[in-house]
């Protein structure tokens, strides 16, 4: 297989509404670049206003009847469809993720894996969109309920996982039955467009899916205040989340807020060291560390510090900073320059906060990384709980170890930030395992592997300033996109004798 990246040549793409590949009506564009040379463009994508916005939710809400109607297994065939597309173009689409987010290409291949995953498994929720029947505590009555789509449903997704979560979010979306306006992530809008034009090639009838490119802060925002719009979900910061959460509530809106974490690895005395120093350099520094579940604090039992931080240290030097298309890449560029300012910045707070660099700490030195966004990973020690570096969510190759005297103390230190997405703990002792699942307060808990992931048909999400709403993933997913109405069949011809409320 070649290394050489996809060749790209920077044309300029449209929005997706009504079935047809159409201009903004500002009549401007935007560029991005490859984060590891910056002087390549990628391409030209619409610089949409609340107009545009306003075009593709009206188009979804006029496709709703038509959609709603077509029977849930037909409309898991247009997903299963996708599916067998997606498999072709695996290559293709994996490619051009790493080109356009910067990630290793073997982890663009492992984020097109996931999204084949998902649509597999969605493709057949067509056929489980099943309600209950309950029983009746009257003669002759029949009780069961039945799943309605809840109309259109806006979809805003970040750039970490420009594949994954659009194809997680709008998946369950479609099989359930909605129409969709869908808004991705300014950086990452090609893979947005790949994704859309899949669909469209699998079948999707047009007005179903609509996809509009531009600012958070205009098309985000039509998406979130436009009555035609059911309910949303994204993707994002903590802050975006937060306030999306804020203005849809306030208009009765259904949401799911998936956002920032900090998700902790405790290390305690009798853990394998090997195993626990491979899932932590994984977590903390696969992907740039920019996954929402990547690794950003250790807390490591006193007795053990040293060694530990010894093995780690040796691991991480052994790294390889390359771009994503280099073979055996362990640490490639970050997404974008503010992504690079951001981590940056972080760096110095760590050390104007008085920890100890260990390790890391600058852009690398020489030609090849020049024109990139490439910062080496990076480890701080002599880190206290309460530093900003220990606390907020930095999104890149940056390492805050801390350490605890016992396995309560790491817990709670795990505990001691407003997060709540994912946590690990590297133990054999079966009791403190358990004891950490019932302590620690994520969404998703590892024991002996790294925070990372999740698989397609279990629930994903976060809870604290993590997450909101239902989770989504697996059939979980299919709450959040529907209503469950409930149905009263009273079949003994008669006039009722008792009074109900
Ligand atoms: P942002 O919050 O910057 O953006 C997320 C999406 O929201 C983008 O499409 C963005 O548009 C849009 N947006 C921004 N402002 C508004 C607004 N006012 N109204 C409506 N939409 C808006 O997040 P990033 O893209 O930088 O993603 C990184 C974050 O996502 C991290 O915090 C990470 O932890 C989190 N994340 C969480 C996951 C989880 O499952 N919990 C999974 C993956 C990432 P635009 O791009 O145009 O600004």
């Amino acid at each position: 297989m070649s290394k050489a990246p996809l060749q790209i040549e920077a044309q300029v793409y449209y929005n997706y509404i009504r079935g047809e590949w159409v201009k903004s009506s500002s009549g401007k564009t935007y560029h991005t670049v490859n984060p590891a040379n910056k002087n390549q463009i990628l391409g030209y994508f619409q610089e949409s206003t609340r107009e545009d916005a306003k075009l593709g939710i009206q188009a979804a809400h006029d496709s709703f009847q038509f959609w709603r109607d077509t029977p849930a297994p037909i409309r898991g065939e247009v997903l299963f469809k996708a599916w067998i597309l997606m498999k072709e173009r695996a290559e293709e689409l994996a490619r051009t993720m790493t080109l356009e987010e910067g990630k290793p290409l073997a982890d663009a291949k492992g984020e097109v894996k996931r999204s084949l995953n998902v649509l597999e498994f969605m493709a057949g929720e067509g056929r489980r969109l099943v309600g209950q029947t309950i029983p009746s505590e009257l003669k002759n009555n029949f009780a069961y309920t039945i799943k309605k789509p809840l109309g259109v449903v806006a979809i805003i997704t970040p750039w970490n996982f420009p594949l994954a979560i659009a194809t997680w979010k709008i998946s369950p979306a479609l099989v359930s039955g909605n129409t969709v306006a869908f808004k991705p992530a300014s950086s990452t809008p090609l893979s947005a467009i790949n994704l859309v034009k899949l669909l469209v090639d699998a079948g999707l009838p047009k007005g179903v899916l609509n996809m509009v490119t531009g600012p958070g802060g205009t098309v985000g925002m039509e998406l979130v205040e436009n009555p035609l719009v059911r309910a949303i979900s994204v993707t994002g910061h903590t802050e975006t989340g937060a306030m999306i959460y804020e203005k849809a509530s306030r208009m009765l809106k259904k949401v799911q807020c998936e956002m920032g974490g900090k998700n902790a690895v405790v290390v305690l005395e009798d853990a394998d060291l090997d195993l626990a120093v491979e899932g932590i350099v994984q977590g903390a520094f696969g992907s740039t560390g920019q996954r929402c579940t990547s690794t950003s604090r250790v807390i490591v039992e006193e007795k053990i510090k040293d060694i530990f931080v010894r093995r780690l240290l040796e691991r991480t030097k052994r790294l390889k900073i390359a771009d994503g298309f280099t073979e055996g890449v362990d640490v490639s560029p970050l997404a974008s320059d503010s992504q690079f300012n951001k981590v940056m910045s972080y760096i110095e707070v760590g050390k104007q906060e008085g920890a100890t660099l260990l390790y890391g700490g600058k852009k690398p030195s020489g030609a090849e990384y020049e024109n990139g966004y490439y910062v080496e990973p990076s480890i701080f020690t002599d880190v206290r709980p309460e530093m900003r570096i220990a606390q907020e969510e930095v999104f890149g190759p940056v390492l805050p170890i801390m350490v605890a005297k016992d396995s309560d103390e790491a817990i709670n230190i795990a505990n001691s930030v407003r997060y709540g997405l994912s946590a690990s703990i590297y133990t054999n002792d079966i009791t403190k395992a358990f004891k950490f699942t019932d302590m620690i307060e994520v969404g998703m808990i590892h024991i002996n592997s790294p925070t990372l992931g999740g698989e397609a048909q279990l629930p994903f999400g976060g809870i604290k300033a993590s997450g909101v709403g239902i989770r989504e993933q697996g059939s979980k997913a299919i709450e959040f996109y529907t209503d469950e109405i409930v149905v009263y069949v009273d079949y003994t011809g008669r006039r009722r004798e008792a009074k109900f409320i």
